[in-house]
């Protein structure tokens, strides 16, 4: 029943082991692991979940020859060009950072210059993954997957973005965002915001635990959009007044949710969760009578209460 079992291994060691440098090499990305996953949009839940992928857009189509020479942006002084293992890259707040790519499949698409006009790619990045370090990660035992490279890739597809791990290893991470989705994202006043929005979201799939590929989909998805509203975020269309029509109905029903779960059982709830998602293999009646001694079912009536009176 689970679509996680292919994943378990998502995550490997707890040893962080991740550099930055500039990337202009001329190599094409590898073609993602084929994967047939339904339409979705940042908005729209998917009624199927594969862990490391969300906002699945079409099958990933094996990648072209390159029409433009990748480009990446560098977000710290530029080291040692072979950077070893032993070697960390940490942005100015001390996070570290896994080495940063960013590859621009068609730099004539309209989405392309409005990205690069938007967002400095190295900034929204390196800034991203320090945030989700803040929320998930920001206290021991919790540490984050041993993620050491993350390649944005922008490209003509449908849907929004998805993140999966590289062909080679699960600790190298793609995220491919739709070229098309951002030349249609309105008004141009949200294009900034929107674009780091997204970004934030697939990335915090970079650095989430998944309990060892058993947690709901749903869960997953509504930690990344939980990590997007912290950050202020989130776009105008959510709305925390909407009643979900599960606790794991994913992306905003569940960000709300994680919300309020936090506000009542303290700060650092949602990170001891997703901590308690790396020890462990998910048992939703366990795991959640554990972490805030009630079963979920319950505190998702509690929450539907506290929405129903307006609170
Ligand atoms: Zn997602």
């Amino acid at each position: 029943m689970s679509p996680f079992n292919a994943a378990n291994n998502l995550f490997g060691t707890e040893t962080l082991r991740i550099h930055l440098r500039v990337s202009q090499n001329k190599e094409e990305t590898n073609p993602p692991l084929s994967m047939s996953l339904p339409p979705a949009t940042t908005p729209v839940p998917q009624p199927i979940f594969m862990p490391g992928m969300s906002h699945a857009a079409e099958s990933p189509a094996p990648a072209p020859a390159p029409t433009s020479a990748p480009s990446a942006i560098p977000t710290q002084p530029q080291g040692d060009e072979t950077p070893s293992d032993k070697n960390q890259d940490t942005s100015s707040s001390g996070t570290s950072l896994p080495r940063l790519r960013l590859h621009v499949q068609d730099i004539a698409h309209p989405g392309s210059s409005i990205f690069l006009s938007s967002v400095n790619a190295a900034t929204v990045l390196s800034s991203s993954i320090e945030s989700i370090h803040k929320q998930l990660y920001s206290q021991a035992p919790s540490s984050p997957p041993p993620t050491r490279s993350v390649t944005l890739i922008l490209r003509d597809m449908d849907g929004v973005a998805y993140t999966t791990g590289s062909d080679l290893d699960s600790d190298h991470k793609e995220i491919h965002f739709s070229l098309r989705y951002i030349s249609s994202i309105a008004p141009s006043s949200r294009q900034s915001a929107e674009i780091n929005g997204v970004l934030l979201h697939e990335l915090v799939h970079c650095y989430q635990w998944n309990g060892q590929g058993r947690a709901p989909g749903g869960l997953i998805e509504g930690v990344a959009d939980w990590v997007r509203l912290q950050c202020d975020l989130a776009p105008p269309h959510w709305s925390r007044e909407q009643i979900p029509a599960k606790w794991d109905v994913g992306y905003q029903g569940t960000a709300y949710f994680l919300e309020y779960l936090e506000d009542r059982f303290g700060k650092g709830t949602i990170r001891r969760m997703n901590e308690k998602l790396r020890n462990e293999r998910y048992e939703e009646k366990a795991f959640w009578t554990e972490l805030v001694g009630g079963p979920i079912e319950q505190l998702f009536e509690d929450y539907k209460k506290t929405l129903l009176k307006g609170e």
